[in-house]
């Protein structure tokens, strides 16, 4: 099997401009912690922590895994999959 970041490299995203998929709660994001365990959970760095103790959100990198929504305490975070035929694309061969 070929190493990770070569499987990784064939992956391709398709950005939804018009309507973010992810929006973090930012108030109770701080509140609860919620927004440090996002950017250390995320394995594609989606989630930033700001200088003002704001989460940013890059939106465009994520690889749906799911691994936020695991974490995130109720109210900090809506996730839900891209519209239809945006996204992330996972290619094989
Ligand atoms: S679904 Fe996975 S890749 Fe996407 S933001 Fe959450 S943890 Fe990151």
């Amino acid at each position: 099997m070929p190493p990770v970041p070569e499987r990784l490299a064939k992956v391709r995203f398709v950005t939804d401009e018009e309507e973010p998929h992810i929006k973090v709660n930012q108030a109770i994001a701080k509140a609860t912690g919620t927004g440090k365990l996002l950017c250390a959970v995320c394995p594609a760095q989606v989630y930033q922590e700001e200088p003002d103790g704001t989460i940013s959100v890059e939106y465009a990198a994520c690889l749906e895994c799911g691994t936020c929504l695991a974490v995130a305490a109720p109210g900090s975070l809506e996730w839900h999959y891209p519209r239809g035929g945006f996204g992330v694309q996972f290619r094989d061969g």
